[in-house]
């Protein structure tokens, strides 16, 4: 007989105590924390989904990796560790260590930017795009036109349009792309995967047009599953060898090491071509540290080394995937609306169609965020006007394309009991729909306001 139940591939030998709090202790923390949850203290919330970089669990071998960090300024025996693991998974010869992925992206875009380039991607991440735009240069995203379907059902929603792609480097000249970045999985996209059909296509074109082509791999270990998964001629491959391949057809990658690195911290730039590496490493000698640390402690690049190679493990990646989905499906299934299919990091929830009551000038997201915190203490960030929304010359609101409240699911860290508990608060955000009330902001900084904006219940 075969066993369907997928379990959590671990046991738990450190815990970390959830503080328990009541709804009536809630009222008064999100009213002090003016309706933002990002201005709630950790101990106030009960189960943390407002981000999955840099919130994973480590494994006790990581654990055992920070105690034999090798601190030595220069050749510390972790940064070969972090070297050889990320050289065999990559086949870069060139690995340059950072504190974190926009580091990376700083280095890199910075150097390959400036006045008059232009980025292409399936979609920019917010780090990426800032800096691309913080350089002189333009970002463009190039994403197909059912990525935007909520509804859609299709296996790869995080595809580069290549036609897309192509119209833009004839309208703008092949010497003014300053790269094509492919980002894996598609993070602002819900997590959506990329087809290696896809990166093939991307990988051909900028060979034919002499186009450096990066890949953006913060979460390229999941994507690996979906591709087993879905894409014919995958299922007999390792996880591991279809990481290998993805790099293979690239020039080189940018990677927060906060995601599918199962690290808390961290980030690297790993490049094929000599060149670009020794313009990156001057600029990272001044701005992170020498070469074979970078912005990291050798403690870290331990278990950064150590993550990498546990994440393509195949009991990993079954129960990551099976269990982000568990919690798409069954809230879909109660008629809660989602971004479909479920991605690999996150899921992502349609307030628009939850709260048709609210207008988008209410902030529909940002009242579901706030009834998921008052009804269960879980704290998530809504991605919709408050994110991105603008303001015409008026002072009325141009509102964002949806209205969609992330819960993004940390490594490793919850428990299927602890999911099912955010299933029945769902329940609850059902029953109460109707009496869910819209937001508005009271104040508000120039940049990002969805950090720290005070908002009042209508
Ligand atoms: C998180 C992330 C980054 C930036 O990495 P940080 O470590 O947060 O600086 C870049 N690209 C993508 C796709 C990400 O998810």
């Amino acid at each position: 007989m075969q066993i369907k139940t997928i379990i959590e591939p671990f046991k738990i030998k450190t815990v970390e105590p959830i503080f328990m709090t009541t709804e009536e202790e809630r009222k008064v923390f999100l009213k002090n924390a003016h309706y933002n949850p990002f201005l709630l203290t950790s101990e106030q919330v009960l189960i943390d989904f407002l981000t999955d970089s840099g919130t994973s669990a480590m494994s006790a071998n990581q654990w055992s990796g920070i105690m034999n960090g090798d601190e030595s300024y220069a050749g510390a025996k972790s940064w070969k560790r972090f070297e050889k693991t990320i050289n065999d998974l990559t086949n870069y010869p060139f690995i340059l260590p950072t504190h974190q992925g926009r580091a990376a992206e700083r280095i890199l875009y910075g150097h390959l930017g400036g006045k008059g380039k232009i980025f292409l991607s399936n979609t920019h991440f917010d780090t990426t795009r800032a800096n691309i735009e913080f350089s002189g240069a333009t970002a463009i995203d190039c994403l197909t036109p059912e990525a935007t379907d909520t509804s859609l059902e299709l296996p790869f929603k995080g595809n580069l349009d290549t036609k897309k792609l192509v119209q833009n480097i004839e309208k703008f000249g092949k010497e003014n792309i300053a790269s094509v970045i492919l980002t894996v999985t598609n993070n602002s996209g819900g997590g959506q995967p990329v087809s290696m059909e896809n990166a093939k296509e991307v990988s051909k074109i900028c060979k034919n047009y002499g186009i450096l082509f990066i890949l953006d791999a913060c979460r390229i270990a999941e994507n690996s599953f979906f591709i087993h998964e879905r894409e014919k001629g995958f299922g007999d491959k390792t996880y591991k060898q279809i990481v290998q391949e993805m790099f293979s057809l690239a020039d080189g990658c940018v990677m927060s090491a906060k995601k599918d690195g199962l690290a808390n911290i961290g980030g690297f730039i790993a490049l094929r071509d000599k060149e670009l590496a020794d313009a990156c490493t001057n600029l990272l000698i001044i701005t992170e540290g020498y070469t074979t640390y970078g912005g990291l402690a050798g403690r870290d690049m331990e278990a950064i080394a150590i993550g990498l190679e546990e994440v393509t493990e195949p009991d990993y990646l079954k129960y990551r995937i099976r269990s982000t989905a568990y919690l798409g499906e069954k809230i879909n299934k109660l008629g809660v609306p989602i971004m479909l299919p479920v991605g690999g990091h996150a899921v992502y929830v349609d307030a628009k169609k939850l709260y048709p009551q609210i207008p988008v000038d209410e902030y529909p997201g940002q009242a579901l965020v706030c009834e998921l915190y008052l009804k269960g203490g879980i704290r998530c960030v809504e991605i919709g006007s408050v994110m991105f929304g603008k303001y015409d010359e008026n002072g009325k609101l141009i509102p964002a394309p949806m209205e969609l409240v992330r819960l993004a699911i940390p490594r490793r860290v919850y428990t299927q009991s602890h999911i099912d508990y955010v299933i029945e608060v769902f329940e609850e955000i059902l029953r109460t729909k109707n009496k869910a009330r819209g937001l508005k902001i009271i104040q508000e900084p120039k940049f990002l306001r969805h950090f720290t904006s005070y908002f009042e219940q209508n």
